[in-house]
């Protein structure tokens, strides 16, 4: 599961035993991640 910087909006993935241990920003040392939803595609039909 990919993590966004909320200072720098840098992608990080983290593993799960990074997440035990702490996880932080590799560029700008946030250590506030959110978690990136993939984009959801929603099929529209055509009329
Ligand atoms: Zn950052």
């Amino acid at each position: 599961m990919p993590y966004m910087c909320t200072k720098c909006g840098h992608i990080v993935k983290i593993e799960e035993t990074e997440r035990l241990l702490g996880v932080r920003c590799p560029k700008c040392n946030c250590r506030i991640l959110i978690k990136v939803r993939p984009p959801i595609i929603k099929k529209v039909d055509a009329v």
